[in-house]
């Protein structure tokens, strides 16, 4: 069992529930060029040109060459919509692609660990695949130092493992089989939750002669569910090369491209959260429109997250489509009035962490939370509640107050590179600071502060040996 610190569970209303639905082809689709997770700046297509599902639309040269796949097909259009590849008079006709991967001699003269990552590549399966202390996209022929495959999912309204693998069990262990015959003698982390669930009983039935699979057990606590804090916790340094990291759906991928050679462009999301009208799971294609989302399961007057509660980018009416890594879009009800006299209320409706609301008296409920910061920000109390639950072991309030004085060797020492942004601090912060995002513009700020010494000392060493 792995000694976890820190974390909290929020209780919020909107979470998905066990229903999986599955969204008709819209009218158009709009792929967005830009994403959370990749830039797909070359593009591949013309415009005018029609495609087929699993053709190549764009590429991100920065990730490996990451594709971006047409979901079905269509006609490219690259005029209308600034920042995306638009696909009309759509078909959901059989899937095509440009890479004929049925190539036996391709195989022999590549090697069948190397052919079989070429395919995860180009058949859209990589892109589930992340490191994980970086969270970036790992050398696609590249080895590990190990695998870990999370079946669960902490952050709230994210997809839930289980509601992926109720009917894909068989799916998800000939996935592991795949993902184990890429590896020379690595492990397999599988992390199930601590908790005994029907689907945690039958994925242990499952994969039990698996000598390779190795299970951990976390409770079910945000962010336990973390990769960073998972390899961590196992023992992998960061130094000795990447671990990588994928969710159940990932490995749902990895068995569609390497079973059937088939392109992988269908994903669940999920649509949650307060201003949902009805929490659910829904199985689309990247690129499907937004409005059309919004129009049928939002509420009116919620703003659109990509991601998760505390994680998540706010979408802009800029994004039309859903984006490639996408994970779920969450509503949160705009609050259109300022509460009257808010401070005075006792809060039974309310919860925070330090539990000073009237609502403690109440036993467990879920919350409705807006997007209302409820309060000003105000100047750091120290009451330590960001240091409880951060999971990484560092001093939240520290930091901030490192950052206010602009000290970055001091920043460094105090090791902000450990955090793993999960936004609990920035949760629980009774004076509403935003920390999580000063610790992810501090992380960038010494980033290219380095760079910028190491080539200015490059310069230098050049001018010496001229
Ligand atoms: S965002 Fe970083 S500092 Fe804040 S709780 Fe998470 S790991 Fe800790
Ligand atoms: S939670 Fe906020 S107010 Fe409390 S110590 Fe941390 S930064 Fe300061």
């Amino acid at each position: 069992m792995l000694k976890l610190r820190g974390g909290y569970n929020m209780k919020i209303e909107g979470r998905p529930g066990g229903f999986l639905d599955k969204a008709s082809l819209p009218e158009t689709l709009y792929l967005p060029i830009v994403s959370r997770s990749f830039n797909f700046s070359q593009i591949c297509t013309s415009h005018g040109q029609c495609v087929v599902a699993g053709d190549i639309l764009a590429k991100d040269p920065d990730n490996y060459d990451i594709p971006l796949l047409s979901p079905c097909s269509g006609q490219v259009d690259l005029e209308s919509t600034t920042g995306h590849v638009v696909l009309r008079e759509l078909s959901g006709e059989e899937a095509g692609g440009q890479v004929n991967y049925d190539d036996a001699e391709h195989a022999h003269k590549m090697g069948s660990a190397d052919f079989e990552q070429h395919k995860l590549l180009n058949l859209g399966a990589w892109e589930y695949v992340k490191d994980a202390y970086t969270g970036q996209t790992p050398d696609p022929l590249s080895t590990p130092q190990a695998v870990i495959v999370s079946t669960i999912r902490l952050e709230p309204f994210l997809v839930r493992g289980d509601v992926l693998l109720e009917a894909c069990l068989q799916q998800f262990t000939r996935g592991l089989e795949h993902l184990q015959s890429l590896l020379e003698y690595q492990p397999i982390y599988l992390v199930l939750p601590k908790i005994k669930t029907d689907i945690s009983v039958k994925i242990k039935e499952h994969i039990r002669g698996y000598a390779w699979v190795k299970t951990v057990e976390v409770p079910m606590k945000y962010p336990y569910d973390n990769f960073a804090i998972l390899a961590r916790h196992l023992g992998f340094k960061r130094a000795d090369g990447s671990v990588w990291s994928l969710n159940a759906d990932g490995v749902l991928a990895v068995d569609a491209v390497l079973t059937s050679s088939k392109p992988c462009v269908e994903k669940v999301i999920s649509v949650a959260g307060p201003g949902a009208k009805h929490p659910l799971h829904l199985r689309l294609t990247a690129g499907y429109p937004i409005a059309e989302i919004r129009k049928r399961y939002a509420q009116k007057h919620a703003v659109a997250v990509d991601g998760g509660v505390l994680t998540g980018q706010l979408l802009t009416d800029d994004t039309k489509g859903i984006p490639a890594g996408c994970k779920g879009i969450t509503f949160v009800p705009e609050r259109q009035s300022r509460e009257f006299l808010a401070f005075v209320r006792p809060g039974f409706d309310r919860q925070s962490y330090s539990g000073c609301f009237m609502s403690s008296l109440r036993g467990l409920f879920a919350e409705r939370l807006t997007n209302s910061v409820r309060g000003e920000v105000r100047p750091c109390v120290s009451c330590n509640f960001c240091e409880d639950v951060c999971p990484a072991g560092i001093i939240p309030h520290r930091l901030h107050k490192l950052i206010y004085q602009d000290d970055i060797d001091e920043i460094e020492r105090s090791r902000i590179d450990l955090c793993i942004e999960c936004g609990l601090c920035s949760f629980v912060c009774p004076s509403k600071i935003e920390l999580m995002h000063e610790f992810q513009e501090a992380k960038e700020a010494i980033t290219k502060e380095k760079a910028a010494a190491a080539k200015k000392r490059e310069k230098e060493q050049a001018a010496e040996t001229e």
